[in-house]
């Protein structure tokens, strides 16, 4: 999404330009019928008739959720009528996306805003001929022979959005739709290019849409998983403000947690991270958690502990508070402390001493050491009559030796090549301990 707002930043500029240069006023007569039309992975369609001549500029503007600006196109007329396509084939976009479109023409002083328009942009490949029925709150679509399991998860979403309106205080702000596939083809067909190979479901909170996949795990999981997923969207809901997304660790930890209302297996994850390559620090994962399975997992796992160590030591109402501080547009540790009464920086020391461990502190970059690459050797080269230098190592820091030949590999190097290669093992022996969803 952060695309479409640079877009619009530059449509902005370029209609500032036309304004400035336009002739007088000539004959446009406003806009006809305004329509569009989508193909999933394809593009989405739109088109406007255009009445009396064309106008000076005419252009498309664009707007998704979540997005606080419109993309804004210019648009060639042709004869009467206008078309944009929007290629989807390139430029991903996310099934069930509304996007809210109108026209805009400009004709010498005159600006012309057509209606504001909807579209939204539905999964309709080949062979998912989607049925829905309405459960509460929730939507559930299926197809195939997924009738059962998808009345089950809009079963599901009503306990799980209870639940976590019940701990966060607050109300669910509008419908869910949730997408049941059933092929892992059709799935990731769905979540596009960017999605973790490890994901099993997915909620797209600002889209309101939650996408299951029957094959993600077994039905158990797969019920766990509902829950999880439906949190993330009362959450949304209950921190939503203007200024920035709450710490990532909170919503996976809240979401986590709310799976079985405690910390569960979550807890036994921290203790052998604890005791073994350490623990990460809650800044570094307020934003994004690594793209690893192990070091994803932690970072659920420190999430999930810690809102556990906020609900056992100040109720569940601080939960309550740190979601009405985020709507108040609190930063991360202004709301943790708004629903404890501690500084954040106490109550990651909590944390960390609950595992026996020192809190993590920053890593300081190694220099970076002289080239080890083979050279040509030293001295003017004839090529032609053209006098070439052999290239210049970048500089080395004075307390760096540079490196004489190319088979000699430095001690600092050697040693973290060596610490790797322990981290590696344990992470392949660990990382089989839980194969899970994973979604924003
Ligand atoms: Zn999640």
């Amino acid at each position: 999404m952060g695309r479409l707002i640079r877009w619009a930043a530059a449509g902005a500029g370029a209609l500032f330009i036309g304004l400035v240069g336009a002739p007088p006023a000539s004959g446009f007569d406003g806009f006809g019928d305004a329509t569009a039309d989508s193909t999933y992975d394809v593009e989405i369609r739109f088109m406007v008739e255009l009445q009396g001549a064309s106008p000076d500029r005419l252009e498309l503007l664009l707007r998704t959720p979540g997005t606080a600006g419109s993309f804004v196109t210019p648009v060639e007329p042709d004869d009467g009528s206008a078309t944009y396509v929007w290629d989807t084939a390139t430029d991903h976009v996310t099934p069930n996306t509304l996007v809210t479109y109108r026209w805009r023409a400009i004709n010498g002083d005159e600006v012309v805003l057509g209606p504001e328009e909807t579209v939204r942009y539905e999964d309709d490949r080949d062979g998912l001929d989607w049925r829905q029925a309405q459960l509460g709150e929730a939507t559930v679509h299926w197809y195939g022979d997924a009738e059962a399991q998808a009345r089950r998860f809009g079963e599901l979403t009503a306990v799980g959005v209870e639940q976590a309106e019940d701990l966060l205080g607050t109300q669910l702000a509008g419908p869910v739709d949730v997408f049941v596939y059933d092929s892992r083809e059709d799935f990731f067909g769905a979540l596009g290019p960017g999605a973790r190979e490890w994901t099993g479901a997915a909620a797209y909170s600002e889209l309101r849409t939650i996408f299951m996949w029957l094959g993600g795990g077994s039905a158990a999981y797969l019920e766990v998983a509902m829950v999880h997923e439906v949190t993330h969207i009362v959450f949304f809901d209950a921190t939503d403000n203007a200024f920035h997304d709450p710490a990532r660790w909170l919503n996976e930890g809240i979401a986590t947690w709310s799976e079985s209302g405690d910390a569960g297996d979550q807890r036994g994850i921290v203790e052998f991270e604890a005791s073994g390559a350490g623990l990460f620090s809650f800044e570094a994962i307020s934003q994004q958690f690594p793209i690893g399975e192990r070091g994803g997992q932690l970072s659920y796992a420190q999430g999930t502990t810690m809102v556990d160590l906020i609900i056992d030591r100040y109720g569940r109402e601080a939960m309550a508070a740190i979601a009405a501080a985020y709507r108040d547009g609190a930063s991360d540790e202004e709301a943790l402390e708004a629903g404890t009464g501690m500084p954040a920086a106490e109550l990651y020391a909590a944390f960390y001493a609950g595992f026996g461990v020192d809190a993590p502190e920053p890593i300081q970059p190694a220099p970076i050491a002289a080239s080890n690459v083979d050279r040509p050797t030293a001295g003017p080269i004839d090529e032609g009559g053209v006098d070439v230098d052999p290239p210049t190592p970048p500089d080395s820091s004075p307390e760096e030796p540079p490196i004489d030949g190319a088979d000699e590999v430095p001690a600092p190097l050697l040693l973290s090549l060596a610490l790797a290669g322990v981290v590696a093992v344990a992470g392949a022996v660990w990382v089989a301990r839980r194969a899970r969803e994973r979604s924003r």
